[in-house]
């Protein structure tokens, strides 16, 4: 059992996105006479990539009571509804899908379990994104402002994250815990004391030995405690996902405006990730190293945009996380904590869900924490990690195969989980029940059902005539609406278009 009532200190080792973040929300929730204290070194730095949200960071935000607007000036933010792939399935110019960040009304219209208007879409043949409205504002590059406009006008059914610059994102949220009361010291953690149950008693800083009631262990990649001291178990989803290198960049926009989405340009090796902010992109190079060297992903970045870099320091990773991060009195967050490539952008969205369920067991225990909750907690941490990895397995059962790695990456392990629910979209299309099972023990999941569609659609992975069957299948009234959307759509397709079969 964990008794935080007679707490004293609580340490956040780390000052990253992670960090910062970890120290708000401890000083919201620990009453004042609980010192929280950032301890992260200038001299080591932040990993200095990691720019784009989820929707889980609108939440946080409104959860911290961060001012959105704030945030968006003082970290050069853009408005992200989504991500683009481009050359996931042809690798031809004209190859794209969009993963939009679809919710609300209409979007979430659920029948017998299932989605009836991205079904008729799929029996339609039509990409998910003809039924959303604000879709057009993506397509066409349509500037910031416009986009906040339709956002407050209610114009859209797309949500809103963010793109952001990781440094300014850290500073600015230091400044939001300082101005709340966090104490911070610059200095480096040079180990953990650790008493004969395994709870952190101190933390060693040189000659000074720091007295501890517990540790979030946000050390990103240096994985200090939970990683290097306590040795905790690593479990790797290399034979899933083969990406582990990457070189980040940064390059100047491509188009007039920022665009509206992360940009997903699949390469010889792996993929470009392309994050707009106000005054610059943030690129990289994500790649597998089995298929092509540092010095061969390079070049091939130069040759793709058509001019020199300034490359940052290429980074190596094994993707995967600790089976459990939570230990006695410590628990790694972030990077410490585990790391799978960057597509989608799932790090900063686990980081949060993590961080709002340590939150949500504390507070619920009132100060008062089982070893069960702790078991618990781990648990639907895991869990949480193999529906990223599931998700992530799928954006690689996409048709490319026209060079040993895109052949590799599809023939790369399958997760049980995702076999068979692939196999079940043979037969009708996903629903959430396909998912539920990700978040377990009170978790929400970082991703909805509408999301694992909007990327299984454009690949192929749902069939059309069990889309087809299950729409025909509706009551009458519920067929009458699907009707209803499909005559909407000339408004969003242009007047030309026309129903591919009518539904009977
Ligand atoms: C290539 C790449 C692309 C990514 N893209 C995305 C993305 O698009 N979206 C997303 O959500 N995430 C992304 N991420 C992940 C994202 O970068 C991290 O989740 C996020 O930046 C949080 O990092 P962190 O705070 O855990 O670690 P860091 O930012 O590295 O912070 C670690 C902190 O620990 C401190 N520290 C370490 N050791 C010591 C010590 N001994 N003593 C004192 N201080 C110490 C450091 O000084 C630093 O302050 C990406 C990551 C990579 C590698």
């Amino acid at each position: 059992m964990l008794n935080f009532r007679n707490a004293k200190r609580f340490v956040v080792l780390g000052g990253g996105t992670a960090g910062w973040f970890a120290a708000i929300a401890m000083r919201r929730l620990f009453s004042p006479n609980i010192e929280v204290r950032v301890i992260e070194s200038s001299k080591i730095g932040i990993v200095g990539v990691g720019e784009g949200g989820l929707l889980n960071l609108a939440h946080a935000f409104e959860r911290y009571q961060i001012p959105v607007d704030r945030f968006m000036a003082e970290t050069d933010a853009t408005y992200k509804w989504g991500f683009c792939y481009e050359g996931w399935r042809t690798g031809k110019e004209d190859d794209r899908y969009f993963h939009l960040f679809a919710g609300g009304g209409k979007a979430e219209w659920t029948e017998y379990g299932f989605l009836p208007g991205f079904s008729a879409l799929i029996a339609q043949q039509l990409p998910l994104p003809s039924y959303i409205r604000g879709f057009q504002a993506v397509a066409h590059n349509a500037p910031q402002q416009e986009a906040k406009q339709m956002v407050a006008e209610g114009r859209t059914d797309i949500q809103t994250s963010y793109h952001f610059d990781s440094y300014k994102t850290a500073n600015f949220l230091k400044t939001i815990a300082l101005e709340r009361g966090v104490i911070h010291q610059d200095a480096i953690v040079d180990r953990v004391e650790l008493d004969e149950a395994g709870n952190a008693t101190a933390l060693i800083i040189g000659e000074e030995s720091l007295p501890v009631d517990f540790v979030i262990d946000a050390s990103g990649f240096a994985r200090k405690i939970v990683g290097n001291t306590l040795n905790a178990e690593w479990v790797s989803f290399k034979e899933h996902l083969l990406m582990d290198s990457a070189i980040p960049f940064y390059m100047p926009h491509p188009f007039e405006n920022p665009i509206l989405v992360t940009r997903a340009l699949a390469m010889n090796a792996g993929w470009m990730w392309q994050i707009p902010l106000v005054g610059r992109v943030g690129a990289g190079y994500v790649y597998s190293s089995k298929h092509i060297s540092d010095e061969q992903a390079l070049a091939e970045i130069e040759q793709k945009l058509g001019y020199k870099i300034e490359p940052h320091k290429t980074l190596k990773f094994d993707p995967g996380c600790f089976k459990e991060v939570w230990h006695g009195n410590i628990m790694a967050l972030g990077l410490s904590s585990g790391f799978v490539e960057p597509l989608e952008a799932t790090s900063i969205g686990q980081m949060l869900e993590q961080l709002r369920n340590f939150e949500r067991v504390l507070r619920a225990g009132q100060g008062i924490v089982s070893e069960k909750s702790i078991k618990e907690f781990n648990q639907a941490n895991l869990r949480s990690w193999e529906g990223i990895r599931d998700f992530l397995r799928m954006h690689y059962d996409c048709p490319r195969r026209d060079n040993p790695f895109w052949c590799d990456v599809a023939a790369s392990a399958m997760p049980d989980d995702y076999r068979e629910i692939k196999q079940c979209w043979q037969e009708r299309t996903p629903r959430m029940l396909d998912i539920e099972n990700y978040a377990i023990n009170g978790w929400s999941g970082v991703f909805h059902v509408i999301n694992w569609m909007f990327v299984a659609a454009p690949l192929g992975l749902i069939s059309e005539q069990a889309a087809q069957k299950e729409v025909a299948a509706l009551p009458q009234a519920s067929k009458e609406k699907v009707v209803q959307l499909l005559q909407e759509l000339p408004s969003l397709l242009g007047p030309d278009w026309r129903p591919r079969s009518s539904l009977k």
